[in-house]
């Protein structure tokens, strides 16, 4: 499938690496051969998965001569902290409304990502309950700035629209060509599923291009019915946003939402053990509300027998870093015993 008849800015100038895990793999048995992808070097601040679909989103953006960005995400949202980065990038103010999707989680002093929402100079931030709607808010805001003779473009939480969505069917192609210059056949793709576009990103472009990958999302934010559903009416859509008149087949959609508990951003053992293991065996960091869980699962699924002997499986490194910082009592208070830390 040829993407280039669809505008984008250029952010993603070149594939991020493919790299063979051997500590990791070893560490787990040895007889899966786990790979990374390493999309947490992808350029804008601190990195991470929302630069390849705000490639494509901002260009709608500037081609739509907006002269501002409102959009949304959770208290600590990569996504915020990327859409202001690329916002900063091409001389436009951005406005955040961040949810508080943990009850009093906002506070205005973190370091994380909302930290860097500051150092890059965020022109406004709006906090609402978890179970407000966000579109409202980023409407009214909206609404707001028009009345003070601004234009305003509002991107969708995650930048999880079809149009977004394609910048991962554009990852799909680059794994597609890494696997044959490696001359390596992964069968199985692991991947966090939030906002959805990522998963289903990957899924609408092995299936144009009839790539024989599974594709595992590990849920973040829901349930595994709740999510897959998502994940298939995003794939439907970017389908129809392409001309192709037919809906994603459902059995090619798998969610596993078991590290998903105790909720969204909330840690959980499973997640501090991935975190650590891959500190540990690839001095490679991962964040305890995406990248963390999706690993606890790949783990999870590798000790459960899930991935026949011999396989090869991708993880891809969504980013998140900054996270890490913000969350680090989990892995101070779990690892020691007595009110004391050890390590
Ligand atoms: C947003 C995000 C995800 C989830 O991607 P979606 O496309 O929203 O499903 C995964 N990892 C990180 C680090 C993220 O910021």
């Amino acid at each position: 499938m040829k993407l280039t008849r669809f505008k984008r800015r250029g952010y993603v100038q070149q594939p991020t690496p493919v790299c063979f895990l051997p500590g990791l793999s070893q560490a787990l048995g040895g007889e899966v051969n786990i790979y990374i992808k390493r999309d947490d070097f992808l350029p804008g601040c601190a990195g991470g998965n929302k630069t390849r679909k705000l490639d494509f989103v901002m260009a709608d953006v500037l081609e739509k001569k907006a002269d501002c960005v409102i959009t949304c995400g959770g208290v600590q949202s990569n996504h915020c902290r990327l859409t202001l980065s690329w916002a900063v990038h091409e001389g436009l103010d951005c406005y955040l409304v961040l949810e508080e999707r943990v009850k009093n989680s906002y506070d205005p002093r973190a370091t994380g990502n909302n930290l860097l929402y500051h150092l890059m100079g965020v022109k406004g931030i709006k906090v609402i309950p978890g179970d407000a709607s966000s579109p409202e808010a980023m409407q009214e805001l909206a609404d707001e700035l028009i009345r003070e003779g601004r234009r305003p473009y509002i991107i969708p939480g995650g930048a999880s629209n079809p149009m977004g969505t394609l910048g991962y069917m554009n990852c799909a192609q680059e794994i597609t060509q890494q696997m044959f210059q490696m001359d390596t056949d992964i069968q199985y793709v692991v991947v966090p599923s939030g906002s959805a576009g990522t998963q289903a990103g990957l899924l609408t472009g092995f299936y144009v291009d009839q790539t024989n990958i599974e594709v595992i999302g590990c849920d973040v934010s829901r349930p595994a019915d709740a999510q897959t559903e998502k994940v298939r009416n995003l794939a439907s859509d970017t389908l129809h946003y392409l001309g192709i008149n037919e809906e994603f087949p459902s059995e090619r959609v798998h969610c596993f939402d078991k590290f998903f508990y105790p909720g969204y951003s909330l840690p959980n053992a499973g997640m501090v053990e991935a975190v650590r293991l891959m500190a540990r065996t690839e001095s490679i960091l991962l964040d305890p509300v995406y990248s963390g869980k999706a690993m606890a699962g790949l783990i999870d699924l590798l000790r459960t027998g899930y991935f026949p002997k011999g396989s090869n499986v991708l993880f891809i490194h969504t980013g998140g870093v900054p996270a890490l910082y913000k969350y680090s009592s989990a892995f101070f208070e779990s690892s020691g015993g007595n009110g004391k830390t050890s390590f």
